[in-house]
Formats: C-alpha cells, sequence, structure tokens
C-alpha cells in the first residue's frame, strides 16, 4: 500500500536509537535498503545485523552530522532516494543556562548537520538525474514554543524553513523536501522524564492524553517518502496527539 518504496535506498541519519532505529526497521521491512548513519558504529552495526537477520537489505555509515567535512567525505559518491534526517540533541535548561557550547552543539547538530545532509544528497540525486526525497524530523516545538528549550525549539523552526527553501528550490529536479513535526514520543532518551510528575503534567496537555510512540509516526513518514505523498513537498506534517 506505499508505493515506490521497495527497491529504494535510504538514508537514516541518527539510526543508533529511538526515532532513527524505528524508522530504518520500518523502511527495512517494506523492502527498503537502507543505510544507518550516526556516531556509535557499535550501535547501528548491531541494528543492521538484526535487520539483515530479519531478511532485510542494511548497512552501517559512521557519521558526525555537525561535521561539516566529514559529512561531504563520508557522503560523496553515494545516491540515495529517500534521505530522513533525523539526528538531532536537545537540553532542557533555562535559556540564561545554555552555554555557548550548548548552543553550538543543538544548531550544528540539528539545523545545519541537516542542511549539509541535504545539500551533500540532493547533489547526487541531481547527479544521477533528479528525484528523491527528503524528511527533515523537526519537532511541534519548532511550530509552537514552549519553556526551557530555546536552542533546540529556534533549531527547529529553523529546520521547518529550511525545508521550505530548499523545496522550492529543488521542485525543478524533482526531489521533494518535507518537515516531519511530531510532539512528544517516547523514545530512551525521554522515558525517565515522562514517567515523573513534571512529565507527566505535560501529557496531560496533550488532548489525546498520552506519550506517542514511534510507531505513531509511521504512517506519516510512509506518506512523505512514498509515492503517495508525490504533490507533497516544502509542507510540514504534524503529529503530537492535537496540541501541547
Ligand atoms: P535519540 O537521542 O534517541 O536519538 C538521537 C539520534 O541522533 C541518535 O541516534 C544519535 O546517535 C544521533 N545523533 C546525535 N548527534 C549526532 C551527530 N552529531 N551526528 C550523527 N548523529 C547524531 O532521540 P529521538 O529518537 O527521540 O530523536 C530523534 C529525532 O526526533 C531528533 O531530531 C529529535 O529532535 C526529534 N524529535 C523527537 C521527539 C521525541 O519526543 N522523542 C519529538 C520531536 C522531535 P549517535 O549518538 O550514535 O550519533
Amino acid at each position: 500500500i506505499w508505493p515506490g518504496l521497495a527497491g529504494r535506498t535510504a538514508l537514516v541519519t541518527g539510526a543508533s536509537s529511538g526515532l532513527g532505529e524505528h524508522f530504518v526497521r520500518l523502511l527495512a521491512g517494506k523492502g527498503v535498503m537502507v543505510t544507518l548513519a550516526a556516531r556509535r558504529l557499535d550501535r547501528i552495526s548491531s541494528i543492521c545485523e538484526g535487520i539483515v537477520d530479519a531478511g532485510g537489505l542494511a548497512e552501517p555509515l559512521p557519521l558526525d552530522v555537525a561535521d561539516p567535512s566529514s559529512v561531504e567525505t563520508v557522503l560523496s559518491g553515494r545516491a540515495f532516494d529517500i534521505v530522513v534526517n533525523n539526528a538531532g540533541t536537545t537540553l532542557s535548561a533555562p535559556a540564561l543556562d545554555h552555554g555557548a557550547q550548548d548552543i553550538d552543539r543543538i544548531l550544528d547538530t540539528n539545523l545545519k548537520g541537516s542542511f549539509h545532509v541535504a545539500r551533500v544528497a540532493a547533489e547526487a540525486m541531481v547527479a544521477k538525474g533528479g528525484g528523491g526525497t527528503i524528511v527533515n524530523v523537526a519537532s511541534i516545538l519548532g511550530a509552537r514554543v514552549a519553556g526551557n528549550v530555546a536552542a533546540y525549539a529556534a533549531s527547529k523552526a529553523g529546520l521547518i524553513q529550511l525545508s521550505r527553501a530548499l523545496a522550492l528550490e529543488w521542485a525543478r529536479h524533482g526531489i521533494r523536501v518535507n518537515a516531519l513535526c511530531p510532539g512528544y514520543i517516547e523514545t530512551e532518551l525521554n522515558r525517565d522524564f515522562f514517567a515523573s510528575e513534571p512529565g507527566q503534567a505535560l501529557i496531560r496537555r496533550v488532548p489525546q492524553r498520552r506519550l506517542g510512540q514511534p510507531s505513531d509516526l509511521d504512517g506519516p513518514l510512509l506518506l512523505l517518502i512514498s509515492d503517495l505523498g508525490r504533490f507533497m513537498t516544502g509542507t510540514e506534517v504534524v503529529a503530537d496527539g492535537g496540541h501541547l
């Protein structure tokens, strides 16, 4: 039911845990050949082994998206049909407690890293005659503001606008660029926080009154990368249980 996916190639960044790990398993199960990029080679290698054991096609690719020269070197000569810019990092602290290094780390990874990867990947898409789809995993916090996430919210707002700008420029090459904006999704990283009282209070503000699961993003992601989403570019798909 997801046309145009089987036999395609996909690069997923931040594939060593959380949503990225879930996405690569999902795509491999649809017959997509997946390349798992992240800094922790041991994690992506073992996820790849699991995918291959289950009959899928997967390869690990050590990559630090915050290092532009590494992105150029590691991705040069590689062409993908699908790119999911999922690598991300955050800091939960008042803006006054954001140090210069925190701000750099968050913007370098979430915003600039996604731009570097998209640019190098699009060059390869154009070189092979055009066509391809890029999904930037932003966040609902890029559209609506919350406390204690100033750098993160700014990086994700930038990523949404970057997606629109790239979509506008690359449509003539047949490349679609969209942003996926999840609400609160339970992953290893935030499980303890959402079990705490402040975390539970946040969940009570979500109209569906629950924390999202990675699988809640399956439909939105598959829509954006498959041919069912062929007339969608430069837009955002929000999956947040209603509102924050
Ligand atoms: P995780 O911390 O579990 O995953 C983050 C991933 O990013 C890891 O695989 C990490 O791998 C990778 N990563 C971090 N920095 C770099 C880097 N410099 N280069 C390459 N890879 C890097 O978090 P989630 O799965 O929850 O988040 C995934 C994405 O979804 C992020 O962009 C996040 O902002 C977004 N998101 C998450 C939400 C949630 O509630 N969970 C809600 C909205 C958006 P490694 O350390 O091995 O490099």
